[in-house]
């Protein structure tokens, strides 16, 4: 059996726009692996539909951009360029024009097109392979990809790799940036839970890591708010204190804030706590 698939769009004036996307042909049922479309004619479907969308939202933007905002009149395009950007759905080669400059002065921009993707990813990917590659090794995570993604062999560990240390960059940048500024907390807590423990990490004497340490995890929990976690390197990070104390202030704790720390009761954590999250605390539930 075959069939053939097609998109619609109404454009502003109204008018009328089909495209065929693909075509599908699939067995009459005979058996339980007949029914419906196969993953691959999924993939496959849904990678034409995203292409589609994607080259009418890019042709919209190039004629809207395409008019200079000065004098309104219609630039030259001076170079014609493919860009390519990852989605979840496949792998696009976008049209990316550079411009002339406009002859009332305006000066020639980079592309446009360059200016909204720096990425050149969309983000929805960015956080799929992030996700994936904090749970599982870079090389599994580009593999589950691959599996379930149009578009195969495209993704890798590297790629997945600099996606999370990007991110991570991102969190530290954030995270230094508040510790040196220390704003003031808005709207400060009543009271706040502290669960905290530590995990030592055998050091495995290879090049990269010779040296045992202990990380720091916790899970802060407020009343009204969304639950946040934090962890520290102890000892090797200068800045592991000022860590957790940053991660309590982002969850609301201001100067007045009842705060109460659970933990297991072992002295050196118990003797960590009180000293890094600065007095005012209790171990109700000292498990030893
Ligand atoms: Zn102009």
């Amino acid at each position: 059996m075959k069939w053939t698939v097609k998109i619609e769009r109404i454009d502003e004036a109204g008018n009328l726009h089909s495209t065929t996307v693909g075509h599908i042909e699939r067995p009459e049922l005979t058996s339980e692996a007949d029914l419906g479309l196969t993953h691959d004619d999924g993939k496959y479907l849904i990678r034409r539909v995203q292409a589609e969308v994607a080259q009418d939202q890019v042709h919209a933007l190039i004629s809207k951009v395409r008019s200079c905002r000065c004098c309104g009149h219609l630039r030259s395009i001076k170079e014609h360029r493919r860009r390519r950007i990852d989605t979840v759905f496949g792998h696009l080669r976008i049209h990316a024009p550079r411009f002339e400059a406009c002859g009332c002065g305006r000066p020639a921009a980079s592309s446009p097109m360059a200016v909204l993707f720096p990425h050149r990813a969309t983000p929805e990917l960015r956080h799929l392979q992030v996700r994936l590659g904090c749970k599982f090794s870079y090389q599994q995570a580009a593999g589950i990809l691959n599996e379930f993604l149009p578009e195969l062999s495209c993704f890798n560990h590297a790629t997945t790799r600099n996606r999370v240390l990007a991110v991570g960059k991102a969190i530290e940048a954030e995270t230094r940036a508040e510790i040196a500024e220390k704003p003031k907390v808005e709207k400060p807590v009543d009271h706040m839970t502290v669960g905290i423990d530590g995990a030592f990490v055998k050091a495995t004497r290879s090049k990269n890591q010779r040296k045992n340490f202990e990380i720091v995890l916790g899970r802060i929990e407020t009343c009204g708010r969304q639950e946040k976690i934090f962890a520290a390197v102890r000892d090797l990070d200068d800045l592991a204190r000022e860590r957790v104390r940053s991660a309590l202030r982002s969850a609301g704790r201001g100067p007045a804030t009842n705060l109460t720390v659970l933990s297991d009761g072992e002295d050196a954590m118990r003797l960590m706590a009180g000293q890094w999250l600065n007095g005012r605390v209790e171990h109700p539930f000292a498990l030893r």
